[in-house]
């Protein structure tokens, strides 16, 4: 199979599809890949390692779109990239198609009746997303580097250390949901020596947590009262909550703000949800924080762009076996065989092959 991989156009997007060693794995399956020239060098993945894990550089995407059979990307196609994508072309990269549809990129997706298998709903056998958790990873252990940056004085912080030092107090860090993304940032956090408490809603997962790392990771069952304690008291609160296909519970509410320490930080990673504190708005990596009644907020929507060469290759580990799968065997095989990677299956036939989605914007299903 003829695999091209092209370079992100999104805004301020840095990752790209594939690192070089997953072209290489790709090319010792028997497939040639195509790779656009520059993809990955403004985060060190330079022209010549492509070449030398046997891709070939190709200049345009024009002529990438216009060749292979599967492409592999990163974000999803911006109009430009879905009037490029042909019939039966096989794309694989996060699309994000709910829970906020654009109605737009979904008519173009559909017209361009290519068959589009979504990283963020291929399923496993433990009813995780194995190709969202190394993005939750990375969000969740960035979390931790942003809130302790945001906690220095010259940012608007209450010039707080995490970890203290020998005979002044560790910062007390409280991260809210203990999923893939909240145990990131709890462990972080702990490494660095903060007083860390981790807050959720289900027990089973409380056990889990508290069996993995006993007595330094304080548990706390997730209700008003115990948020309301835990926040007012903490240097830094992680938001990290998430409900499937809902918006994030707004779980801090703006009064809490007012019981909290001048220069106290809230890093929301649940933003992508709406956010789970009331006072939070999405912000960027150029302006990535705000304050709201003396509390400095961290809302970044896509964190793992602003560590570009660590998400790439965390995504190329969780993608590449089902890259070669899809390569390996065809599509309809590898679908058939796995219905894991079947629920990715998002656009398909000229139509949307994922329920909530096609209901919302009136494809048939
Ligand atoms: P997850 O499903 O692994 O974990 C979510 C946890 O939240 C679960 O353990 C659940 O029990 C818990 N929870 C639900 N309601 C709760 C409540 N009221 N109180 C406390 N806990 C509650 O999800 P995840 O992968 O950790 O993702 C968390 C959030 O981070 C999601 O909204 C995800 O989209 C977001 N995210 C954002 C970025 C970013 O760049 N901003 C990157 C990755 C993930």
């Amino acid at each position: 199979m003829l695999i091209g991989i092209p370079k992100e156009i999104k805004n301020h997007e840095y990752r790209i599809g594939m690192t070089p060693a997953g072209v290489r794995e790709l090319i010792e399956n028997g497939h040639e890949v195509i790779v656009q020239r520059d993809g990955g060098t403004s985060i060190g993945l330079t022209n010549d390692q492509y070449e030398a894990a046997g891709a070939k550089l190709i200049d345009t995407p024009e002529e990438i779109f216009a060749s292979a059979d599967m492409i592999i990307k990163v974000k999803e196609p911006q109009p430009n990239e879905c009037k490029m994508l042909r019939p039966g072309q096989l794309l694989f990269t996060y699309l994000h198609l709910a829970p906020d549809p654009d109605p737009e990129q979904t008519k173009l997706l559909v017209e361009s009746d290519c068959v589009a298998v979504a990283y963020e709903t291929v399923t496993d056998a433990n009813r995780g997303l194995p190709l969202l958790a190394p993005m939750s990873e990375v969000a969740g252990r960035m979390a931790i580097q942003a809130g302790a940056h945001a906690l220095e004085k010259a940012q608007g912080g209450l010039g707080v250390l995490l970890g203290g030092v020998p005979g002044v107090a560790p910062a007390k860090v409280t991260v809210i949901g203990g999923g893939v993304v909240g145990i990131n940032a709890a462990r972080m956090a702990m490494g660095l020596g903060a007083d860390v408490t981790i807050l959720d809603r289900s027990l089973p997962r409380l056990k889990e947590l508290d069996a993995q790392y006993g007595p330094q990771l304080k548990t706390l069952y997730s209700s008003a009262e115990s948020v309301e304690q835990e926040v007012i008291n903490s240097d830094l609160v992680v938001g990290a909550v998430l409900i499937p296909g809902a918006a994030a519970p707004k779980l801090v509410t703006r009064a809490m703000l007012g019981k909290m320490k001048n220069g106290s930080v809230l890093v929301d990673v649940a933003i992508d949800q709406g956010g789970c504190f009331e006072t939070s708005k999405a912000t960027t990596h150029q302006e990535p924080t705000y304050e709201v009644d003396g509390v400095v907020h961290y809302c970044v929507a896509n964190m793992p762009g602003g560590v570009a060469r660590t998400s790439t290759f965390a995504l190329t580990n969780a993608t590449l076996p089902f890259a070669l799968a899809l390569a390996n065997k065809g599509y309809k095989k590898a679908l058939k065989d796995d219905a894991h990677l079947r629920n990715g299956l998002n656009v398909h036939r000229g139509t949307i092959n994922f329920e909530a989605v096609a209901n919302d914007l009136g494809y048939e299903y």
